[in-house]
C-alpha cells in the first residue's frame, strides 16, 4: 500500500505518512478475514438482482430518488420482522455501507472542538471517522473479558462530554454483545453529557449502537432498536454486508428519531445512493427468508468453532457475531502466516496474542481447524 507522502501538495498534516485502511485482499482458497458471509447469492437471488438492475437501467440518465423512501420503507419492514421494531420510513437512513452511515453521523454531530468516544478494543474504523471529520477521539476501555463496565462508560461520558458515543454490539473484533441495561445506562447519562448548546445548556451525546452483526446474536440477546422510543439521541446502525451477504453492494442503514435522521439528510452528498444500489437492496430484501436461513447455519457453525477452540485449550471470547476472537498465541504473525501457507486467511487484530477468524462454510471451517492443528501442534 502507498502511504500519503509529504510532497508539494498541501496534505493535511495529520494525514502525512498514513496508509489507507484495509485488511490484505489476497487470492487464497479460504477467506476468513473480513467477516463476510461465505455464501454467494443463490441463482434465484442473482436472477432477481439482475432483473432489478435491468428495470432501473433505462432510467439511469436521471439522478436517483434522493430520499429513497421506498427503500427506507422496505428496511423498516425488515426491522419489524427481524427485531419486532415499529419504525416509520422517516426513521430510517441508508448509505453506501454502514461505514458511510457512521461518517454521516460524525459529519453531522462531530467536527472541530468536539469529541467522539468509544471503548477499546473496538472497530478500527471509528478513529478514522473521527480523524476524517476533524473530531477529537477518546477511547475508554473494555474489561479483560471485553465486556463494558457501565460505570466506567458513564464516567467517560461525564469526563469527556462527547458529541458522539460509538458502541459496537456485537463488538468487532471481540464478538461481545452489550446487555440492554448497559446501553440504557449510557443512553440515560447521555441525555446531558453532550457539548454546550447555543443557549449554554448541555446537549445530549448522540449514542450510536453499531449493530452490523446483530442478526448473528444468540437467542435472548435483544437489539437496541427496542430502546429507540425512549431516547431521541439514540441511533442503531445496521448493514446488508454481513447477514444479507451483500458486502459488494455497499448498503448500510440506521434507525433513529426523525429529527436525528433529518440532520443526516443535510450532510449527505446529493444522490449518494445510486439507483442501482437502491434497486439491488430492495430486491435482496424480498429474499430475506432465504438469507436468514443461512444466518442460522452460520450461528451454529460459530458455536461449533467456539466449542472446538475451547476444547483445544484456547481462550475464546463469547461471540454474538459471525467471527470469533481466540488466543493466546505466542507469535500471532507466525500463526497467521502458517495458516496462510495452507490457504486459510484470517485476521491479525485485537490485543496482542489474539487472532480473529470469520465463520465460513462447514468445509472452510474444517480447513481452518486442520490448518490450526498443524500450525499450533494441537
Ligand atoms: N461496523 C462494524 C463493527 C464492522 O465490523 C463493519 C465492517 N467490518 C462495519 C461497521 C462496516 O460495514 P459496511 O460498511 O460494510 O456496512
Amino acid at each position: 500500500m502507498t502511504a500519503v507522502r509529504e510532497t508539494s501538495l498541501p496534505v493535511r498534516p495529520d494525514l502525512t505518512g498514513l496508509e489507507p485502511y484495509g485488511a490484505p485482499q489476497l487470492d487464497v482458497p479460504v477467506l476468513l478475514n473480513v467477516n463476510e458471509n461465505p455464501h454467494p447469492p443463490s441463482a434465484q437471488v442473482v436472477a432477481d438482482l439482475a432483473a432489478a438492475v435491468a428495470e432501473a437501467a433505462p432510467g439511469l440518465n436521471r439522478y436517483p430518488d434522493r430520499e429513497f423512501l421506498d427503500l427506507r420503507a422496505d428496511l423498516a419492514d425488515y426491522l419489524r420482522v427481524e427485531s419486532g421494531a415499529t419504525l416509520r420510513p422517516e426513521q430510517i437512513w441508508a448509505a453506501n455501507g454502514s461505514n458511510e452511515v457512521m461518517l454521516h453521523l460524525l459529519q453531522a454531530f462531530g467536527g472541530p472542538g468536539r469529541t467522539a468516544l468509544s471503548f477499546a478494543p473496538t472497530y478500527s474504523m471509528y478513529p478514522e471517522y473521527a480523524r476524517d471529520t476533524m473530531t477529537g477521539w477518546v477511547a475508554g476501555r473494555r474489561e479483560d473479558d471485553f465486556t463494558l463496565d457501565p460505570d466506567h462508560a458513564v464516567a467517560q461520558l461525564t469526563e469527556h462530554r462527547p458529541s458522539v458515543v460509538l458502541l459496537a454490539s456485537p463488538n468487532n473484533p471481540t464478538g461481545t454483545a452489550l446487555p440492554l441495561s448497559t446501553i440504557e445506562a449510557v443512553a440515560e447519562a447521555a441525555r446531558t453529557t453532550g457539548p454546550e448548546g447555543a443557549d449554554g445548556a448541555p446537549t445530549a451525546s448522540v449514542v450510536v449502537v453499531d449493530e452490523a452483526y446483530a442478526e448473528f446474536r444468540r437467542e435472548g440477546t435483544p437489539s437496541a432498536l427496542e430502546l429507540l422510543d425512549r431516547y431521541p439521541h439514540l441511533a442503531v446502525s445496521r448493514t446488508m454486508s454481513k447477514a444479507f451477504g451483500l458486502a459488494g453492494a455497499r448498503v448500510g442503514y440506521l434507525a433513529a428519531a426523525p429529527a436525528l435522521v433529518d440532520v443526516l439528510r443535510v450532510v449527505r452528498l446529493p444522490y449518494h445512493l445510486s439507483a442501482v444500489t437502491q434497486a439491488v437492496a430492495r430486491a435482496a430484501l424480498r429474499h430475506r427468508g432465504e438469507l436468514m436461513a443461512q444466518v442460522a447455519e452460520l450461528r451454529a457453525e460459530r458455536d461449533r468453532t467456539v466449542t472446538w477452540l475451547r476444547g483445544h485449550g484456547l481462550t475464546v471470547a463469547d461471540s454474538d457475531a459471525n467471527f470469533v476472537l481466540f488466543g493466546p498465541v505466542e507469535d500471532r504473525e507466525r500463526v497467521w502466516r502458517g495458516l496462510l501457507d495452507q490457504g486459510v486467511l484470517i485476521r491479525v487484530v485485537g490485543p496482542p496474542g489474539w487472532l480473529r477468524v470469520s465463520i465460513g462454510t462447514a468445509a472452510e471451517m474444517a480447513a481452518f481447524r486442520s490448518a490450526l492443528e498443524e500450525v499450533l501442534g494441537l
